[in-house]
């Protein structure tokens, strides 16, 4: 957060800095509850990559993918008994 900005809405703005360099100017009320000071792609990268607490796939595949595979195993009666490791290790050969 760099500071205020120089708006004369009837919201109040501040001047936003992601850690990614982006600028650009979030509601004070959401930068009070600390929630908009990453720009769009980082807040996205938060909520969907590997660092995220909601992710929940390994380090590269995600719990989406993983999903995906599942269902289409019920879909063809396999057992799906991979696990995300098994999966990583095989990735990564
Ligand atoms: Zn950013």
């Amino acid at each position: 957060m760099i500071g205020p900005a120089p708006y004369n809405s009837k919201e109040r703005y501040w001047k936003v800095r992601c850690k990614c360099g982006y600028e650009g100017f979030r509601r004070a009320g959401h930068v009070r509850r600390g929630i908009s000071t990453r720009c769009h792609k980082c807040r996205i990268r938060a909520t969907r990559g590997p660092n995220s607490k909601y992710w929940k796939g390994g380090k590269f595949i995600s719990g989406e993918f993983i999903t995906k595979i599942k269902n289409s195993a019920k879909y063809r009666n396999k057992e799906f008994t991979i696990s995300i490791v098994d999966l990583e290790n095989q990735w990564s050969k």
